[in-house]
């Protein structure tokens, strides 16, 4: 069902292209307070990026594309110990994939790494910062709660050369993790827990995929993200609303160093969907934990397992356009997602045809050892992909859910003396049935009517169904896997015994198409051991539930 989102709210104005950020921006530039805007996606390399993160980089992408900026993609690389090349990598094409360029704008926050250094030592000699021996369980008592200011560490009047000093042999690798950290002197009793005191730098032995062990202390997410901004002169500082409570300590740095600009912070609601988990850390214990098979598994969330699903990187930019951007939090209806793929799918893609549970037909009065290549249309949504062959013959597969040897009211497909359509061949009619010792339908026999060829009766007679199937001769096996929205833990069905038309085979990895009657389908990169094309469920046809009989 197509639903609207729940809690989407118009505090903000209408959606598309006129939320409060796209406002100031205008605003910024038409008061000439900005020459021109940049911004910047700055995921950090820990895990790869989700729908949530598609969102954002809509926004920061989509905002720089309609003001004639520029967005950079920076990493926020400042915590070794969780962050690999290999999310570089991953990050770098999912964002490419859905559509974004930043061109040379590629930054790492570890590029900034010496300044942001040097700027930790300009706040240890304006005595704003010290170095701190409490241990971390310490910290966190001395911290106070929301209702309870915090209390000063005993550290935390050292004077600035020892502070310079101890500093510097943190850098040099004197201590071993954990042993001091360096922290801003703000406010220990701020009603704002980010002011009382906050941790600049972390003693970290560990190699960092770009610097390598050049560095055993790292600055944390929190030093080293206002002042990347400020290196870059990124001019809307877009990011979702847990850190609006950061501002001020942002804020504090910027007025307190000698940044070359300064950034302005905007903060967003987070994108939140239905049943659908959007934390990576939930989303590593997932993949290291082996439930799913990995990041790019056709049941995760993650960019990369959608595109192998195969959802269109159009549909999630049109969903995450529709959706727009507020300030206030709420959840999104997936179905309300679903409705994005099913429309640019029911317009591109290609449709085939692909027998899922076969049940073998056999023509009577078709002549033996013989065939012929029918037409058929490709997309009747887009006529210039105009038709393909697709072969038949005496011995064809069709669905077994579209015989019924009883039919029950209302059940206008296959049974004994009915006549239904073959999609683009002819009309056949059901004669008898062959069973196997258990008495189930293992044969259908039917007649054919020449004169339908093509699907179309000339004497004008009707008939209520039609099916899709395979020649029983041309047909290629293939695995499908069934994937549905019910819980990512939730195993796919999988039918490995398939019957798919030929042009199937040529269908591209990645690619979706639609199997007739059955829902949107793409080709998966595996093979399995038998060597069948794989095939994944994307989603199903919108009326999946009433298909037509
Ligand atoms: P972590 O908890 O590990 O920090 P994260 O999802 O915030 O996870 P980042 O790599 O820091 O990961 O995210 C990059 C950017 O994407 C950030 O600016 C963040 O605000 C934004 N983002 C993350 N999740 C969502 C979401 N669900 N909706 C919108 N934006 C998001
Ligand atoms: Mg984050």
């Amino acid at each position: 069902m197509n639903t609207a989102p729940t809690a989407i709210s118009d505090d903000d104005g209408p959606k598309t292209g006129h939320d409060f950020i796209r406002e100031i921006v205008r605003r910024d530039l038409g008061e000439g307070r900005v020459k021109s805007v940049v911004t910047r996606f700055p995921p950090e390399p820990n895990g790869y990026l989700h729908i949530g993160h598609a969102k954002s980089i809509c926004l920061n992408f989509g905002i720089a594309g309609e003001f004639g900026g520029r967005c950079h993609l920076r990493f926020d690389d400042t915590n070794p110990s969780k962050e690999e090349q290999e999310y570089i990598d991953a990050i770098k094409a999912d964002v490419r994939w859905l559509g974004f360029d930043w061109g040379e704008h590629l930054y790492y926050a570890s590029d900034y790494f010496e300044q942001i250094y040097e700027w930790a030592e300009q706040l240890i000699n304006t005595g704003n910062a010290y170095v701190d021996d409490l241990s971390a369980d310490e910290m966190r008592e001395y911290r106070g709660t929301l209702t309870e200011p915090g209390r000063e560490s005993p550290f935390r009047n050292r004077s600035v050369e020892q502070n310079l000093d101890l500093f510097r042999s943190m850098r040099a690798g004197e201590f071993p993790d954990g042993h001091c950290v360096l922290r801003a002197k703000v406010d220990m009793a701020s009603g704002n827990i980010n002011l009382r005191d906050p941790t600049l730098y972390r003693i970290q032995h560990a190699a960092h995929p770009r610097t390598g062990t050049a560095w055993c202390i790292y600055p944390t997410y929190d030093f080293a993200h206002g002042q990347s901004d400020a290196i870059e002169g990124i001019t809307h500082s877009i990011c979702t609303l847990e850190f609006e409570d950061h501002r001020p300590l942002y804020d504090w740095f910027i007025e307190n160093l000698p940044v070359p600009s300064r950034p302005h912070q905007y903060e967003f609601a987070r994108l939140n969907l239905t049943d659908v988990v959007l934390s990576k850390r939930k989303l590593i214990e997932l993949v290291t934990g082996g439930t799913v098979t990995g990041w790019d598994d056709p049941r995760m969330p993650t960019i990369s397992g959608l595109r192998r699903r195969g959802i269109p990187a159009t549909a999630i930019r049109a969903f995450c356009e529709a959706i727009g951007v507020s300030k206030a939090n709420s959840i999104v209806e997936m179905s309300y997602f679903d409705h994005f793929v099913r429309e640019h799918l029911n317009a591109h893609a290609q449709r085939r045809m692909a027998v899922l549970k076969p049940l073998k037909l056999v023509i009577e009065n078709y002549p033996e050892g013989t065939s012929e290549e029918l037409d058929a249309v490709n997309n009747p949504a887009d006529p210039d992909t105009g038709t393909r062959k697709v072969p038949f013959g005496r011995e064809l597969y069709v669905e077994q859910e579209d015989f019924m040897e009883v039919p029950v009211k209302g059940f206008f497909r296959l049974s004994p003396g009915k006549e239904v359509r073959l999609r683009y061949a002819y009309f056949v009619t059901c004669t008898s049935v062959v069973k196997d010792a258990q008495g189930n339908v293992i044969e259908l026999r039917c007649t054919y009517d020449p004169q339908t060829r093509g699907g179309d009766s000339l004497d004008g007679r009707k008939v209520k169904a039609t099916l899709h199937w395979a020649s029983a001769a041309h047909a290629h096996r293939a695995e499908v896997r069934l994937y549905d929205y019910a819980g990512i833990e939730a195993e796919p069905e999988i039918v490995t015994d398939a019957l798919i038309e030929p042009a199937l085979s040529q269908t591209p990895v990645g690619e979706c198409v639609q199997f007739e009657r059955l829902g949107y389908f793409c080709r998966d990169n595996d093979t399995n051991g038998a060597g069948s094309l794989v095939f994944n469920r994307t989603i199903g046809l919108r009326d999946t539930a009433k298909t037509k009989a």
